[in-house]
């Protein structure tokens, strides 16, 4: 028995101290590898932990093909998560202390974080190099997000505007698209009176949002509306606020949804925004940063959103607007990290030009490789519904600092330059003293960037961009984005447009996009389902090697549930592969890399096996479908090698002939190098424990990936021929209950195909004598029942003619070869069968086993 638990304890120190997963500056041909910096914000999760295995399985892969790979160790460390967890940690929110002293809190959270982080990729056997180790919060990354910034702003990509943004009152600062989610929720539909200026007639509108009331700019129908030719033009009262507004037609405006009029406010939602682009109305907003209402909504100044809600109603129905109430299921974007409704607000906020290049960007996203192809679909169609340019800065602390200085006077910027960076301009001097247009004040920028702006340049970084150009060459564009497929409209978009801008280049050749891992039961895990898995302690029980097997069989893209049986699966495997390999090092002595001697038919087969294997599972690793290759391998080491070559091979291997050897040294160590990538503790161990000596390198997983020796279809025919000979004759010893190890009296074999391979049946199977003949085994004819046949010719008396010609087969088949037809008495009645009732076939005389077409006689 294999034990995991010991030797994976082992490795993990060992590889530390043998440092083979070092990137080399000078060595060619280079993979390079965009690793995911992980998030230093929490727990390791199922998830990360199959997701990481993955890439480490082409990490391990490109490393034994003879690539330089580069697959940094790396981290995330920046923003709004880590905030959160320190002021839930401390019991404070982060205004209450120093921005400098938050800060450090933050960084003392994250420190030990990536600690343990590191301790976690090192259990599960991850090739990361930490000789090129980075993190997002660290001056040297910072540095480069910031001369990334400068550049493009040089360029005229950036811009300042006041403008509405996505706005978390919880998280208090501006939002993405891309981090806004959409969750269901029952809300109430309020179907509200706008007066006529008379005061008299009405128009009834539905609206969940009656706290805008006071921004409401305009009333729309839509075109097709029988009521759209008397209104449109017309004015409506406010109610409440007796605000005129007019009534205009709209396409957009939903017929059916409440009274098929609707009330457009600045700001309740991204549609609304829309609206007022293409009317040009003016942008009013009620709502604070804080998600208070402002001066704007009157007397409902200084409440919460929810709250001015049921107030409005109430004095809506006191004074009779409010016609009557439904209840709806509403789709409401809530913030991705507390779930809080996004309110819009207005605020100067810093822009990065996206609706320019959504052309380019596909097209550059179009060059590169997607697995699997349909991701980029999923890019493409965010890519088309992008509506607004990337607000890019945040009101938060922890995070990169926007390098930029603002008159106070006139409010001219300067830039830092790029020798300065990194620079944080709450601390640090501005490049000139004063306001180069006015001489007024320079006041350094408190905003901060969003955490997309660090991460989305991780290929620039990576490449050595802007710090060694001469390795930029070499490194740019990377070889491999892995990532997760909820990231695609984030991480990859952003890293594509960024590099794009920065270089005029796609960013990498691949990108490869990994799913989900749901709980055993298909849904997704959650704290509060009580389904989540924890990697470690997985690791705990079944070993590091048994759950990257399980990663292994998970498709690439697809969301897979966690499955139990897998590890114990892999376990299996893992002790069939230790006994397998503990009997070749056995046997195995001296150096027996050279071939000696000729190969006999059952070699030929094995290799050709095993070449064709190494073909296959090369070209799925080459396309990340590791499940795929996982199942070459594992079948052909149980159903082919295991099973059967090495049964055949034993009586040769244990007399020393050296050409058996031979084949059992290439494909023992071959096949342990295929299995390398995926389970690199079990393989280590046994590479070290029998094939280090013979071939040198320190570790199997910086020895070369096995190449085909030989593709023979005859021997492999032939080859498959004797296997299930042997396996015929095995299963009738089985049957007859006589022991596996027990000799034969005599076989005779009808085919001499496999004459070739006669020793090793006799030895295999402990025969006393063989014939194996080209002679065919004397033959007997039956007739069988042609059901078609008698069926519509005998009616009623179908049955008693099947049960008499299975019954009497052979001499029915005599006789209607003499007489053509056959005939017998049942109840004081003939019955003749002729011909073209019956097939006639040839069958051997004795009791034989058949295989394909060869015959077999066994006697005990
Ligand atoms: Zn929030
Ligand atoms: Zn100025």
């Amino acid at each position: 028995m294999y034990n995991a638990k010991e030797i994976e304890k082992k490795w993990q120190k060992k590889w530390q101290e043998m440092k083979i997963y070092r990137f080399d500056r000078n060595k060619q041909p280079i993979y390079s590898i965009d690793n995911p910096p992980r998030y230093a914000s929490g727990a390791l999760h199922i998830g990360h932990a199959v997701h990481y295995t993955h890439i480490d399985f082409i990490a391990r892969f490109k490393r034994m093909q003879g690539y330089n790979v580069f697959f940094p160790l790396c981290f995330d460390v920046n923003g709004i998560p880590i905030e959160e967890r320190v002021e839930r940690k401390h019991g404070i929110t982060r205004k209450d202390i120093d921005r400098h002293e938050f800060i450090k809190l933050c960084k003392e959270f994250a420190d030990k974080n990536i600690k343990e982080m590191i301790r976690q990729f090192i259990i599960l056997g991850e090739s990361m190099d930490d000789s090129i180790y980075y993190r997002t919060d660290a001056d040297y990354y910072r540095r480069l997000t910031q001369i990334s910034f400068i550049n493009l702003y040089k360029k005229g990509y950036i811009y300042r505007k006041k403008f509405p943004v996505n706005w978390c009152p919880r998280c208090m600062t501006a939002m993405a698209d891309a981090e806004i989610e959409y969750t269901k929720r029952k809300t109430l539909l309020n179907i509200i009176k706008f007066y006529f200026n008379d005061k008299k007639r009405y128009i009834e509108i539905a609206t969940t949002r009656p706290e805008l009331l006071a921004t409401c700019q305009v009333v729309a129908v839509h075109p097709n509306d029988e009521r759209a030719n008397e209104l449109v033009g017309k004015e409506v009262l406010v109610p409440l606020y007796n605000k005129k507004v007019k009534i205009i037609e709209d396409e957009r405006v939903d017929p059916n949804f409440g009274t098929g009029i609707v009330m457009v406010c600045t700001i309740g939602d991204k549609e609304d925004l829309e609206w007022a682009m293409k009317y040009n109305l003016p942008i009013e907003i009620c709502i604070n940063e804080d998600g208070t209402l402002n001066e704007k909504a009157g007397k409902y100044k200084g409440m919460k959103v929810e709250e001015a809600r049921k107030e409005i109603i109430r004095d809506l129905k006191e004074k009779g607007y409010l016609v009557r109430q439904e209840e709806i299921e509403q789709s409401v974007g809530v913030c991705w990290r507390c779930k809080t409704p996004i309110e819009f607000i207005e605020a100067e906020q810093w822009f990065l030009k996206i609706l320019p290049f959504k052309e380019k960007i596909l097209e550059v996203a179009r060059k590169m490789e997607w697995y699997p192809e349909y991701m980029y679909k999923r890019l493409e169609e965010w890519v088309n519904s992008l509506k607004w340019d990337w607000v890019i800065s945040r009101q938060r602390y922890f995070a990169t600092p926007i390098p930029i200085w603002e008159c106070e006077k006139c409010k001219e910027i300067v830039l830092a330059k790029e020798e300065q960076c990194y620079v944080d301009p709450t601390i640090d001097e501005p490049p000139v003293d004063k306001c180069p247009k006015c001489g007024g004040k320079l006041k350094g920028c408190e905003d901060v960037f969003d955490t997309w702006m660090d991460s989305s340049i991780s290929p620039l970084f990576n490449a050595f961009w802007k710090r060694d150009e001469k390795m930029f060459k070499k490194l740019y564009p990377m070889s491999l984005r892995p990532q997760a497929h909820d990231i695609i409209r984030t991480w990859a978009f952003y890293t594509i447009l960024r590099c794009f801008l920065l270089t005029n280049e796609k960013p990498f050749e691949q990108i490869m996009i990994d799913g989900f891992i749901l709980a055993p039961d298909g849904k997704p895990m959650h704290t509060s389902l009580g389904n989540v898995i924890d990697p470690l302690e997985i690791i705990q029980e079944y070993g590091s090697d048994a759950l990257r097997y399980y990663a292994a069989t998970c498709k690439l893209g697809e969301d897979n549930p966690f499955r139990y049986k897998d590890l114990v699966r892999g376990i299996r495997l893992m002790n069939k592969l230790w006994n397998v390999e503990k009997f070749i090092g056995n046997v195995l002595d001296g150096n027996i890399k050279n071939k000696e001697g000729k190969f006999s038919l059952v070699d030929k087969w094995i290799l050709s096996l095993y070449s064709k294997l190494i073909k296959k599972v090369t070209k799925y690793m080459e396309k990340f479908e590791y499940s795929y290759a996982m199942k070459e391998i594992e079948y052909f080491l149980w159903h082919e090698f295991a099973d059967h070559y090495i049964e055949m091979v034993k009586y040769r291997a244990y007399k020393k002939e050296k050409i058996s050897l031979y084949v059992l040294y290439t494909i023992g160590l071959g096949i342990l190098k295929l299995f390398a990538p995926f389970l690199p503790f079990i393989t280590e161990e046994i590479y070290h424990n029998f094939y280090k000596k013979f071939e040198g390198k320190e570790s199997i997983h910086i020895s070369e990936w096995p190449k085909p020796v030989l593709i023979d279809d005859d021997a492999e025919r032939k080859g498959k021929l004797v296997k299930n000979v042997i396996a015929k004759i095995r299963e009738w010893k089985n049957k007859q209950g006589i022991a596996l190890n027990a000799p034969i009296k005599l076989v005779k074999i009808y085919g001499d195909d496999i004459k070739e391979e006669k020793e090793t049946i006799v030895n295999t199977l402990k025969i006393r004598e063989l014939i194996i003949t080209n002679e065919k085994p004397k033959a007997r004819k039956i007739a069988h029942p042609l059901y078609n046949k008698i069926g519509p010719y005998f009616r009623e008396k179908s049955k008693i003619v099947i049960e008499e010609i299975k019954r009497n087969g052979k001499k029915i088949a005599e006789e209607i070869e003499k007489k053509g037809f056959y005939s017998f008495i049942r109840n004081d009645e003939e019955i003749k069968i002729s011909k073209e009732y019956v097939e006639i076939k040839e069958e051997p005389q004795e009791n034989l086993l058949k295989v394909e077409n060869i015959f077999i006689l066994v006697i005990k």
